[in-house]
């Protein structure tokens, strides 16, 4: 997805977490993590966070393989896109905080902000991640429309 869709598509549904694309995403245990559907397979996720203080980030799939869109110093787009959710869950001040930005946090406005004040790319293992979305899912009552039934499919 290019930087414009996703602008787009972020003012289409002001305030509305897009959990079909983003599923899971938590502020936990010194870490925004969470878990981001593949822009172009739907049988895959990727498993993203950044890190509270450092703010590096990583980005693997489920299965531990590295985010083929994480070149390095600059998050990927799942990386971007599970940023953008918990601005749309938490609120960008208490996102701020959370990660430790530097400065004044009143200067973080929009996702783009934040975008340029992160540290660099590391590796982590995903599962503890992974386990705790399931563990998630396991919780979730299945509303009356059919976009639960994506998350399902991962099974
Ligand atoms: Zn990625």
């Amino acid at each position: 997805m290019t930087q414009s869709s996703l602008r787009s598509a972020t003012a289409a549904r002001p305030g509305a977490r897009d959990v079909k694309k983003v599923p899971f995403v938590e502020l936990y245990d010194g870490r925004l993590q969470g878990v981001v559907s593949s822009g172009s397979d739907i049988q895959r996720v990727y498993v993203s966070f950044f890190e509270a203080g450092t703010r590096d980030f990583s980005c693997s799939t489920n299965n531990n393989r590295p985010c083929g869109g994480l070149g390095g110093s600059y998050p990927c787009n799942h990386l971007r896109e599970l940023l953008d959710e918990a601005i749309e869950q938490y609120g960008i001040a208490r996102v701020a905080a959370f990660l430790g930005m530097p400065g004044d946090l009143g200067q973080y406005q929009q996702l783009h902000d934040i975008l340029r004040a992160l540290g660099t790319s590391t590796r982590a293992d995903s599962g503890t991640i992974f386990s705790r979305f399931l563990g998630d899912l396991a919780l979730l009552e299945l509303p009356a429309d059919s976009a639960p039934l994506h998350t399902a499919a991962w099974f």
